[in-house]
């Protein structure tokens, strides 16, 4: 049986590399929703080379453009703005949804996925930092299997037992390992990394990504955002999972048993790998990536992080501990700080630093619903705008 997949995100870094999966795969999946948001070019790449049953655009502006360049022969149909996201993820025909729509934008429609019961590969870490407590209760609530595509996290996953499923508590675990490549700036002087230009801080010197999550990497905010990830996914507190640098970024993360052993999963830095590994999931699907090779491997490193170069780790490990809205908030600023970084309005150390005062100054709000969540992170938006303004 052919299972239906709606990709949200399919312009992105995540999108195409569950395009190339899917391609290989034509008789196990077909492309039943794609999303993007304003790149028209990219999606209509995507329609003429999958002919997907259903194609969202969320940015509404861009309508008009769409429509005007369909190709002649498409025969699905087309829907604008981000309710038909929501209404797609629940959709009959959606087997399986991958949530690959970079930040907060992402939460909506993975909630809805998560509340309609579907198998959910989960690339928008930032869902689950803004909302994972109530998430993780819905999807054990409807069922939803929620398989981890950040590669830290689909590696632990993959140390698991085969019965094991995200949102249990892990038996015998004594502590999760989480690598980090350390980001370009690893070996930087903190004097050097105050003058640190865009350009720079989207090398990451080993995997291709989006520019959010780039930035996060050179901050390190992303691992501070996979912490918390983390912490949802897999029931443990932020105090049993350890962060090591690893910058060979080979061994992509390890769980650590009560009894001494340890396990890691090792493979080339290709998303592919994490993304077919969720897809095919209890099955293994072959996929034409670069083997790694253990004999030229030579050596693997890891080293300590240096949280005065680094802040970002510990404002995550602050407001996971914190819980309620707290990371949230982080989420929301380190979002409109990095935007304003990519922009040129701040400086790379101004990322951090705002997203610490936000985390200050906002008085905490009590988080039951959605609904919650989403004015927490309204508010917070606001108030990072305020306060970059002031201090720039
Ligand atoms: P990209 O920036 O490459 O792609 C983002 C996707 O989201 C694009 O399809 C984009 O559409 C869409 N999008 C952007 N803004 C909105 C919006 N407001 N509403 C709806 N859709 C929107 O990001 P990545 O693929 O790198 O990352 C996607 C997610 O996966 C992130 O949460 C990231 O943290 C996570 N992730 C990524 C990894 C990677 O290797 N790239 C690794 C691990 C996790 P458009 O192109 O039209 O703007
Ligand atoms: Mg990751």
């Amino acid at each position: 049986m052919s299972l239906g997949v709606a990709l949200f995100g399919a312009t992105g870094s995540i999108g195409d590399s569950t395009l190339s999966v899917i391609e290989a795969y034509p008789d196990r999946f077909h492309l039943e929703v794609v999303s993007a948001h304003h790149s028209v070019d990219k999606l209509l790449n995507i329609i003429r080379r999958f002919a997907p049953k259903h194609v969202i655009l969320t940015d509404t502006s861009q309508a008009d453009l769409l429509l005007s360049r369909l190709p002649h022969d498409f025969k699905g149909s087309v829907a604008f703005g981000d309710i038909a996201l929501t209404e797609a993820a629940v959709a009959s025909e959606v087997d399986v949804v991958m949530a690959a729509i970079v930040g907060g934008a992402g939460l909506a429609s993975t909630w809805a996925a998560v509340n309609a019961g579907k198998r959910v590969c989960l690339a928008n870490k930032e869902s689950l930092v803004m909302a994972g407590s109530l998430m993780m209760a819905d999807a054990k609530r409807t069922g939803a299997m929620l398989l981890p595509i950040d590669s830290e996290h689909n590696a632990m996953f993959q140390c698991l037992p085969e019965h094991y499923r995200t949102g249990e508590p892990i038996a015998g675990l004594r502590q999760l390992i989480l690598t980090c490549s350390g980001g370009p700036f690893r070996t930087w002087s903190g004097r050097k990394m105050a003058k640190a230009s865009i350009n720079d801080a989207i090398a990451h010197p080993i995997w291709s990504m989006g520019k959010k999550i780039s930035v996060d990497s050179a901050t390190l905010m992303n691992k501070g955002l996979e912490l918390i990830e983390a912490t949802h996914l897999f029931q443990v507190p932020e105090s049993a999972i350890e962060v090591v640098i690893h910058p060979e970024s080979t061994v992509h993360s390890m769980v650590e048993f009560t009894d001494g052993s340890i396990l890691a999963q090792l493979g080339s830095p290709d998303m592919r790998i994490p993304i077919a590994h969720a897809l095919g999931f209890p099955n293994r699907l072959s996929i034409d990536v670069e083997r790694l090779s253990l004999t030229s491997l030579k050596c693997l490193n890891f080293e300590a992080v240096d949280h005065a170069r680094f802040p970002a780790l510990t404002l995550a490990r602050q407001a996971s501990d914190a819980g309620g809205d707290r990371p949230i908030v982080l989420n929301a600023a380190n979002e409109i700080a990095v935007s304003a970084f990519l922009d040129g309005r701040i400086s790379f150390p101004r990322i951090t630093a705002l997203v610490s005062e936000c985390l200050n100054r906002l008085p905490q709000q009590p988080i039951s619903c959605l609904e919650d969540v989403l004015m927490v992170d309204t508010l917070c938006r606001q108030a990072a705008l305020d306060w970059m303004q002031e201090g720039t």
